[in-house]
């Protein structure tokens, strides 16, 4: 088969990586973790080990005090040797490697060891220093780490990239009243002085980004599996919740790691498998090896829970086990890969999901799950490939985005389409044994799976993998394996919608509100009226939680001003009926939270605020604490007048304390006192107000909410400002979250303007950022034109 194209893109691919890693002017070692100093650390380090002692103290205010001990072994000594730490000098107090004692000097976030005090073979370094807070998630009484990409250097000196696997042995002195898990089994606790240390055992070969722990004030839960147990970790309060979703949890993790062994023929590669509920947790989940952290509202669902929400926990846990395969078990080589355990890990978790939901449309989900998302990438000028150069790791959170999470699955069905579902089987099962406990590159897979196809698989790769935008033969396709991109469709379609299946239903779906977005092909508040007129009779749960998706959008942001004053009142009372006519309590759930989005007129306002008073009520809903807490957010927002009793009386009544710690943050951004919400905006220029970001996020969602969009533009520019700086203290999404959540409502041509002015005075910024901020702008600019 010709190789030659896949060649020359690699060659290419090359260049560009050695062109952004060309070495600075100062310094013997770039600050981050370049390219070119992961590359000679793999040839010269091997067969690493960390001991790691932590102690926490009770206080957050206290630091975190360290000591560790790594061994390795080395090819070559002639040159010094760079350990990843991002702190000031101040923060390493001893060093000492191979008995010798150091200075101890931090530069340019590296700790470089002499050439005089290494030698070939086994050396050994120990330090003693103190732990940044920033990767350790530091709660008043728990604390977690979060090192993906590479923020375990911020908290540790280690070699801090994926190939540079290592075992990792753990001992974490802690408040006495606290639980911890950590990736393997523990071995001891032993208890002084209003202490316990816990000691873990030492863990397979795995990458620093997979190293973790849990530890603080946690609720523990054990079930038996496999002859030991399974832990779970959490902070809920509401014990009938607990019992409620318990049940589903363990046995969707059990089921999970027995569907992997069967899929991939490898037995559960590691010790053990424990998992912790995170309140506010940033990501959905985090697959640390053996302690998976997830955030604790997507797995401890409410009562009558959508079917759309008992679907992204079954698929978010089957997403987690995953990865102990694809990603713990073998591991990108780079993070300019770390899209091929993503793109893995989602495809099979929807594989896994289909037999748990036979009731659901796994079609349709799969449709709707990923295509509007990697529409709303590849349809803007800031698109960007699949496998994108990366030459320093303090880059690799650009790596992640819609891309990756939502086209990856697209391309990889296409894959399992055109090889055959066992050849790929096969092909990753040759994969997993060959690269076992290791490390491997897209190319090298392709090369596995080319040997089992007479199809040019590198040319493919070129297009799908190697290539922004829409694929164009893919547009085209009828077949619904193979299609991807936006297709012709007019309104008039809408009249055949009784006869269509709920895929086809999906489709036109997509296909029209993709020919609103294009100049106005599909007249947006023609198509705003029929999607309600089909709301209140549309059966599938997933396809009416679309149409809502698209009317917030269209109401939102997309129809001019006249356009929604008259929809208005007809979406308002579409709502009503259809809640009115819902005799299935996920469904009631869905349109109430989407009326309580959209409510603007004063008897729907007076009558929600009745329900969260406890006056009034809608048969079939619940409200659980979360919800009441949401509506009065909503409310405040909506009836400044009453923005100050609704947030007062709804503190005093939480009952959770991390709820309580939320919506005390939230507050100021909810106040109807601008000055007030300016203050708490200008607050944010501090990293140390955007830790938890999660909380950060639904603040800005208030404060650029529709309703105050006009204030809002005077946050523009400085969110701009601050965003290279969010990307270095920042979390993997956060950066592309807070540009999303900023822009989101804002269509005036002087935001657009704001935005387009900000890029033109930088023509030197940022790459990935500009790519970032261009996706984020394309369907505001839309709008605008639209609006016009
Ligand atoms: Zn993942």
């Amino acid at each position: 088969m010709p190789k030659f194209c896949f060649t020359l893109v690699l060659v290419l691919f090359m260049m560009a990586c050695s062109r952004t890693t060309a070495p600075p002017e100062s310094g013997p070692v770039e600050p981050g973790v370049s390219l070119a100093l992961a590359e000679e650390r793999a040839q010269r380090v091997s067969d690493v080990s960390y001991l790691v002692h932590l102690a926490v103290p009770e206080a957050v205010s206290e630091a975190v005090a360290g000591r560790m001990e790594i061994r390795f072994n080395l090819a070559t000594a002639e040159e010094p040797l760079a350990l990843d730490f991002r702190a000031a000098s101040e923060a390493l107090h001893s060093l000492q490697v191979n008995g010798a004692a150091l200075p101890t000097a931090v530069e340019a976030e590296h700790v470089l060891l002499p050439t005089n005090t290494l030698h070939i073979g086994e050396n050994n370094v120990a330090l003693q220093f103190t732990a940044g807070d920033s990767a350790l998630n530091r709660n008043p009484d728990y604390l977690y780490t979060l090192f993906v990409p590479d923020r375990a250097r911020t908290a540790l000196p280690v070699f801090d990239q994926p190939d540079l696997k290592a075992s990792w042995e753990l001992s974490l002195d802690l408040p006495a009243a606290w639980e911890a898990i950590a990736n393997t089994p523990r071995l001891s606790v032993s208890e002084a002085d209003g202490r316990r240390v816990h000691r873990f055992a030492a863990s397979e070969p795995i990458s620093s980004y997979l190293f973790g722990f849990v530890a603080g004030r946690f609720q523990s839960v054990t079930r038996g599996w496999r002859g030991q147990g399974m832990t779970m970790l959490h902070r809920e309060t509401d014990p009938e919740k607990l019992a409620r979703n318990l049940d589903d949890i363990f046995r969707q993790h059990r089921e999970a790691v027995a569907w992997l062994e069967d899929y991939t023929g490898v037995p559960f590669p590691f010790e053990k498998l424990d998992f912790a509920l995170i309140p506010a947790f940033q990501y959905g989940g985090m697959e640390h090896v053996g302690a998976i952290q997830y955030r604790a509202e997507l797995l401890l669902l409410d009562e009558n829970p959508t079917d759309d929400e008992r679907l992204r926990r079954a698929s978010l846990i089957a997403h987690e086990v995953a990865h102990m395969w694809f990603g713990n078990l073998v591991t990108m080589r780079w993070f300019n890969d770390v899209w091929t355990k993503e793109v893995f890990a989602n495809f099979m978790a929807a594989k896994m999901v289909n037999p748990l939901f036979p009731e659901i449309d796994h079609e349709l989900n799969f449709l709707l799950r990923h295509y509007p998302a990697a529409y709303a990438v590849d349809r803007s000028a800031g698109a960007n490939p699949i496998r994108q150069a990366l030459g320093n790791l303090n880059e690799a959170g650009q790596m992640y985005g819609p891309i990756i999470y939502n086209k990856a699955p697209i391309m990889m069905r296409q894959l399992e389409s055109l090889l055959g579902a066992d050849a790929l089987r096969e092909g990753l099962a040759a994969y997993l044994e060959r690269f076992a406990y290791a490390n491997a590159t897209w190319p090298a897979l392709v090369e596995i799976l080319d040997q089992k196809t007479p199809l040019d698989l590198a040319a493919w790769s070129d297009t799908w993998v190697h290539s922004p935008g829409f694929p164009p033969d893919s547009r085209q396709a009828e077949d619904t394996a193979l299609f991807y991109g936006p297709q012709a469709a007019q309104l008039e379609d809408m009249a055949r919608w009784p006869q269509l299946s709920p895929v086809a239903r999906g489709r036109l779906l997509l296909n029209l509100f993709e020919g609103v977005l294009q100049g106005g092909a599909v007249a947006p508040e023609a198509y705003a009226r029929e999607l309600l007129s089909r709301l209140t009779a549309e059966p599938n749960q997933l396809l009416l939680s679309q149409m809502l998706d698209q009317l917030a959008v269209l109401q939102q942001l997309l129809l001019a001003d006249p356009a929604r004053e008259r929809v208005q009142p007809d979406l308002e009372a579409t709502l009503w009926q259809a809640l009115a006519q819902s005799t299935d309590a996920g469904r009631t759930r869905l349109l109430f939270d989407n009326l309580t989005q959209l409510a603007r007129q004063p008897e729907t306002l007076q009558r929600l605020h009745a329900i969260w008073r406890g006056e009034d009520s809608i048969s079939g809903l619940a409200l659980a604490e979360r919800d009441r807490i949401r509506l009065a957010e909503r409310l405040a927002v909506a009836m400044p007048e009453r923005a100050s009793a609704l947030i007062t009386q709804q503190l005093a009544q939480v009952e959770n304390p991390d709820n309580r710690r939320r919506l005390r943050f939230l507050a100021p951004a909810l106040s109807a006192d601008a000055t007030e919400r300016d203050a708490f905006f200008a607050s944010l220029a501090d990293p140390a107000n955007r830790a938890t970001e999660n909380w950060v996020l639904d603040a800005l969602g208030y404060l650029h909410h529709p309703l105050r969009i006009a204030h809002a533009e005077r946050y523009l520019e400085p969110s701009l400002e601050w965003l290279q700086d969010i990307q270095v203290t920042g979390d993997i999404f956060f950066p592309s979250a807070w540009l999303n959540t900023t822009l989101r409502y804002h269509h005036t041509p002087e935001a657009i303007a704001t935005v387009q002015g900000f890029l033109q005075a930088r023509p030197a910024y940022n790459a990935q950022l500009r790519m970032k901020i261009l996706q984020a702008v394309d369907l505001p600019q839309r709008a605008m034109q639209l609006r016009e």
